[in-house]
């Protein structure tokens, strides 16, 4: 708790330091926090030039769970400016297919905040798991340490997606790295979605009454879980699996999340049974109510 405490603080005489004197003001703990006013800068303010090949399809808000975090990691990184997010824009779409600017957010280290895909069209920035999360980046190389602004403007912009897209769980904080083998979002800002993050994500968990995600989801019926077939629930069995270390079968490549019931997933669920003391048809490998809310509770 003293943690946290002191850590939002800092924050918030780091945002305040921006400003000046508005540090002076925060420094009286005492006193209501004058936070720094953020605000995301839509795409019309930054000179965007409109989207191609189509456009990026729509968010699906009531399917975000994730809220990932890159960094930029190229050369010309740790600039401030419109010219940033229009900067990246215009390398996506260098790919005649990709409709442009691939994030949802862009956050320099000056702390300004640049919507993109918003909250209105699906990320393209995170593969595999662009259907449930938003994607934000911080506009730093691998080795650069984030700003107190920048990270002052993620804990805000974090915390309002939730009434953005009308969550009623906290969006997990996760890195690139957590999705797919990548060094995004390097070494300084992974420790603060590892560390701080983390610790975010379970005051806003609090806040939210949500009590870290232990309700799971209802049972979505044995029709769910048929070899070959797709269904949503299986992404969320499979993370569970994956959680609970059950992730022994797989076709070579390690076992990922996805939409599709296979024998490996079977097997897998096989094996969480059979770890519960299960034997006979309650180890079948196909999950009923209680291997569901053992699994993804
Ligand atoms: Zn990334």
């Amino acid at each position: 708790m003293t943690t946290s405490i002191d850590r939002r603080h800092l924050l918030r005489l780091a945002g305040g330091g921006a400003l000046g004197a508005t540090a002076l003001v925060v420094a009286d703990l005492g006193a209501a926090p004058a936070q720094a006013a953020h605000r995301i800068i839509p795409p019309k303010e930054w000179g965007f030039a409109g989207w191609q090949a189509g456009g990026p399809p729509a968010l699906d808000r009531s399917a975000i769970t994730h809220f990932v975090i890159h960094y930029h990691g190229a050369t010309g990184a740790n600039v401030n400016g419109p010219q940033v997010p229009r900067k990246i824009d215009a390398g996506h779409k260098e790919d005649p297919d990709s409709s442009g600017i691939l994030y949802n957010f862009v956050i320099t280290q000056d702390g300004k905040i640049y919507g993109a895909r918003g909250y209105r069209w699906k990320s393209g920035a995170t593969h595999g798991a662009n259907d449930y999360s938003i994607g934000v980046q911080l506009h730093i190389h691998g080795s650069t340490a984030p700003s107190s602004a920048a990270l002052a403007s993620l804990e805000w912009l974090y915390r309002h997606s939730h009434g953005a897209l009308g969550a009623a769980h906290a969006l997990k904080i996760t890195g690139h790295n957590d999705h797919r083998s990548t060094s995004c979002p390097g070494g300084p800002l992974g420790r603060w979605v590892d560390g701080p993050g983390q610790e975010l994500h379970r005051e806003v968990a609090a806040e939210l009454g949500d009590d870290g995600g232990s309700t799971p989801p209802p049972f979505p019926g044995a029709d769910a879980f048929v070899i070959g077939r797709s269904h949503e629930a299986v992404r969320t069995l499979d993370e569970g699996l994956i959680a609970k270390g059950f992730a022994n079968h797989h076709d070579g490549d390690g076992y990922q999340a996805g939409t599709t019931f296979t024998r490996y997933t079977r097997l897998n669920v096989q094996d969480f049974q059979q770890a519960q003391g299960w034997t006979g048809a309650d180890a079948d490998g196909y999950p009923g109510p209680e291997t569901w809310r053992r699994l993804v509770g």
